[in-house]
């Protein structure tokens, strides 16, 4: 994803951003099935986390639902019924609102699973080659298989411990591949994207610094505790390890946004 270009949602520049649900925009075009914005908050699907729902509210008062959002050929396309779409025109203005809960599972989840990754890279040496995110939970490969169960609890315990229920801050920095790849102690080599000029780093201090494009909370206590749950094995030797979040985190950031 190229973090560089105009129109780019400003949830990729800053994390504070990721926390908000509400914005104005015009209507640009509508493609088969969707509509275009002159800007948006909705996170699209990609990098293992799934898109924002939520709804457009018109002049008019019609409130219509974003049911899914996609990258289609650069663009991010808002895709609505065909009933709810016929309610938009170019030009008009809409306010856009995000589905709060769904959004903030998915930021608790992604950071939570940053977080298992590195902890599984700094006690075992072996890095995660995907990730697959919920609103409640998620799951992600290993490329090789943790040496027993004794040591996955291990690291869930671990994680507990020292991050989720303590307060450690997230933030976002930016370099170029180049400046990355003489960082020590990557984990996420394999999976860099290609032939971009700057690469997105979310970084959770002290611990790991991976490129991602997702949403992600500002403190690690605001994931609160999480659950292990039985891994499988995969074809090839890997290992896919599995997680629960728990009730809402107690971080000092846990927000409420406007209604
Ligand atoms: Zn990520």
């Amino acid at each position: 994803m190229d973090v560089n270009g105009k129109g780019v949602p400003a949830y990729l520049r800053s994390l504070d951003a990721g926390y908000e649900t509400h914005f104005q925009a015009e209507v640009m075009a509508l493609p088969p099935g969707g509509v275009l914005l002159s800007r948006t908050l909705f996170y699209p699907t990609g990098g293992g986390q799934p898109c924002d729902q939520g709804e457009l509210r018109t002049p008019s008062g019609d409130r219509l639902r974003v049911m899914e959002v996609e990258h289609r050929s650069g663009a991010i396309v808002h895709r609505l019924s065909p009933a709810h779409l016929g309610k938009l025109a170019r030009g008009m203005p809409v306010e856009g609102r995000i589905d709060w809960p769904r959004r903030y599972g998915h930021m608790r989840s992604h950071t939570a699973q940053h977080l298992l990754s590195a902890m599984v890279f700094r006690r075992h040496g072996i890095p995660t080659e995907r990730a697959r995110l919920g609103g409640s939970g998620g799951s992600f490969d290993l490329a090789r298989a943790l040496p027993s169960e004794e040591s996955l609890r291990e690291t869930f315990d671990a994680a507990n411990r020292e991050f989720f229920t303590r307060s450690v801050p997230v933030s976002l920095a930016f370099v170029t591949p180049e400046e990355f790849a003489r960082e020590p102690g990557r984990s996420s080599a394999a999976r860099l994207p290609h032939g971009l000029a700057e690469l997105r780093l979310v970084v959770i201090e002290g611990v790991d610094r991976t490129p991602c494009g997702g949403t992600h909370v500002r403190d690690t206590s605001e994931v609160g505790p999480v659950e292990g749950e039985p891994s499988l094995s995969l074809p090839g030797g890997g290992q896919r390890l599995r997680f629960r979040l728990g009730p809402l985190g107690s971080g000092p950031s846990v927000p409420t946004p406007p209604g």
